[in-house]
């Protein structure tokens, strides 16, 4: 199963960045760019306190609103934290778990990564799973178990639907960097994820799942980057920020569908 089968995305993530009124200002901006692209899934995922003014900017479009993070209770005494529930009915169809400002400056543990991962699935949501190694690592040739250990995080009885599952592969030393995998170096990690998951599932469960590749991800690279036989789009970080880069990346995916 190639791309066009198992369909591309493209997610911005926001991190900590943009107003309110800067969100409604890069939808107005961006919504008519992208009306005319309709074999790629575009997913922003703003701060959480933006997702209803994002919801809103966007209905009647096909971009897709995720959220950045979510507690893996129901509900509680969890001050700060949000439900999946919560980010559901606020409009979001995905969330992004595991990322690695999450796993290595807020000090998400496994444990927790593999608890939300399982929340937000049982939640009717798609998960972005986020992995990768970081420099030292694979200074240390330690990239392939840390990539194994971290998809240990998913369990087979929980998840039964591929197209609910996207992993985005995103090496530490590349996120907000400037420096990029190169393209061999992403389709090599990514090949691994689809072979570690197709020995947790089946090899059709795994031909169906998404594989993300994120890190530096901008217009120069998209097009080498995303063309790769297992790398099914990207999330980006910078580069989704403004609606003209955003969008060249769009567009870099939409044409090798
Ligand atoms: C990210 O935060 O997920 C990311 C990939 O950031 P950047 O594109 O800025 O490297």
């Amino acid at each position: 199963m190639t791309h066009s089968k198992r369909g591309r995305v493209i997610a911005g993530n926001w991190k900590m960045f943009k107003t309110q009124a800067e969100t409604r200002a890069f939808f107005a901006a961006f919504n008519p760019l992208v009306a005319g692209v309709t074999d790629c899934d575009i997913v922003i995922a703003p701060p959480s306190i933006n997702i209803p003014a994002a919801v809103e900017a966007t209905k009647g479009t096909h971009i897709t609103i995720s959220a950045q993070n979510i507690y893996w209770e129901k509900e509680g005494a969890f001050t700060g934290e949000i439900s999946a529930g919560m980010v559901a009915e606020a409009g979001c169809r995905y969330v992004i778990i595991g990322h690695s400002e999450r796993r290595h400056i807020l000090n998400e543990s496994s444990d927790l990564v593999s608890k939300k991962t399982h929340t937000i699935y049982s939640g009717g949501l798609i998960v972005i799973h986020c992995v990768g190694e970081t420099l030292e690592q694979r200074d240390f040739k330690q990239t392939l178990n840390v990539i194994r250990s971290q998809l240990s995080e998913l369990q087979r009885k929980i998840i039964t639907d591929p197209s609910r599952l996207v992993i985005a592969y995103e090496p530490v030393w590349a996120i907000g960097t400037g420096r990029n995998a190169t393209d061999q170096q992403a389709q090599e990690v990514h090949a691994f994820i689809r072979q570690t998951l197709g020995q947790m599932w089946n090899p059709d469960f795994a031909s169906r799942v998404r594989i993300q590749y994120g890190g530096s991800l901008k217009p120069e690279n998209a097009k080498g980057l995303l063309s790769q036989p297992d790398v099914d789009g990207g999330l980006i970080g910078g580069a989704s920020l403004k609606a003209d880069s955003f969008l060249a990346i769009v567009n870099a995916a939409a044409s090798l569908t």
